[in-house]
């Protein structure tokens, strides 16, 4: 299985080998959220969403807010 490291810490990440550009992996070191950006050789790149992962945006704290009370 090819590998890559990871922009953010450095570890070394596993890519799946059939992974086109584009596809998204994450980092089991960090965490980051990665980006395949090249094949030949493999190139991640920190991937900059806007839409998902973390939400910390001022809305989020109905997320755990005990609703379910
Ligand atoms: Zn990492």
């Amino acid at each position: 299985m090819p590998t890559s490291n990871c922009p953010e810490c450095e570890e070394e990440v596993y890519v799946d080998a059939d992974s086109e550009q584009g596809d998204e992996v994450s980092c089991d070191e960090c965490g980051a959220g990665l980006v395949v950006v090249g094949l030949d050789p493999i190139e991640l790149d920190l991937k900059t969403d806007s839409d998902t992962g973390d939400d910390y945006d001022e809305d989020s704290s109905d997320y755990d807010d005990g609703d379910r009370y």
